[in-house]
């Protein structure tokens, strides 16, 4: 199925979960992906993945808190296939504490990779998709920043941070030649729990992962379609979301 043409992604945080799954995604379905994040390793195992089933993967180390290594992601692209058509802004930490425990520098982390990494991906990629006459930034923000709970604030703070800037974004670049989409996704089987420093809130996260959450590969498909939809048609929001969350 080549529904993505020639289309060339980059991809934050395609190490594990929704960027893995992305990732596998978009090149069955005939895009060129350049995937960026610490695990070496990791990226490396996909990418062969993926060349083995007959598609085209690049790799970078790519610490989105540090602007160079974005700046080099997306230049990577561009040096490697001639073009990006697509950035999915999808790096991301979640530490869960209420305010008042003052963990800043969790507050800090989250902000660091969720909110300046993703800012980092715009001032990399916003000049290449102008000098393109087009370009899709794609973010994975959460249904944390839409029902806010107790020990979520700077998470739920740092997806909602984005959310707004796409849509401010949106609103500046009406010429047709970008288009944003903000994926909320609730709760979905990754590793992102997994590194709750809280042993007795990572056990419980990860049951509920467990037992409620829906597979990376569901929001690999509503990135797919957003990224798929012709040049002038933009879906602005998905939230995706497993059918007994509440
Ligand atoms: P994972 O923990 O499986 O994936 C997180 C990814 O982010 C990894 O590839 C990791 O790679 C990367 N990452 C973390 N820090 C950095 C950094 N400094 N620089 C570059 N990459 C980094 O979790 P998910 O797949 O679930 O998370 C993906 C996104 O989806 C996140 O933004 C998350 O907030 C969001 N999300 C997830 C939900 C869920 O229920 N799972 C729900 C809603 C939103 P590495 O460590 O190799 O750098």
């Amino acid at each position: 199925m080549s529904t993505l043409g020639s289309k060339v992604v980059a991809i934050t945080g395609a190490s594990s979960g929704i960027g893995a799954a992305t990732a596998l995604e978009l090149a069955a379905r005939g895009a060129a992906v350049v995937l960026g994040a610490r695990r070496t390793d990791r990226l490396d195992a996909l990418a062969a993945r993926i060349r083995d089933e007959g598609g085209r993967a690049e790799v970078l180390a790519a610490d989105v808190t540090r602007r160079a290594d974005v700046e080099a992601l997306v230049a990577r692209a561009v040096d490697r296939f001639g073009r990006l058509d697509v950035l999915v802004g999808n790096a991301g930490v979640a530490r869960t504490a209420p305010v008042a425990d003052l963990d800043v520098d969790d507050w800090n982390a989250m902000i660091d990779v969720n909110l300046r990494g993703v800012l980092h991906g715009i001032a990399a990629a916003l000049p290449v998709f102008r000098r393109q006459g087009r370009g899709h930034f794609v973010t994975t923000v959460s249904t944390s920043g839409l029902k806010v709970v107790p020990t979520q604030a700077v998470y739920a703070g740092t997806k909602n941070a984005v959310r707004t800037l796409l849509e401010a974004l949106r609103q500046e670049s009406t010429d047709g030649v970008l288009r944003t989409t903000s994926i909320s996704p609730g709760f979905v089987r990754t590793e992102l729990v997994d590194h709750l420093d809280d042993p007795g809130q990572r056990a419980q996260a990860q049951e509920a992962m467990a037992t409620l959450g829906i597979g990376p590969d569901a929001v690999a498909r509503a990135i797919a379609f957003a990224i798929e939809q012709p040049d002038d048609v933009e879906i602005g929001d998905i939230t995706i979301r497993p059918a007994r969350q509440g």
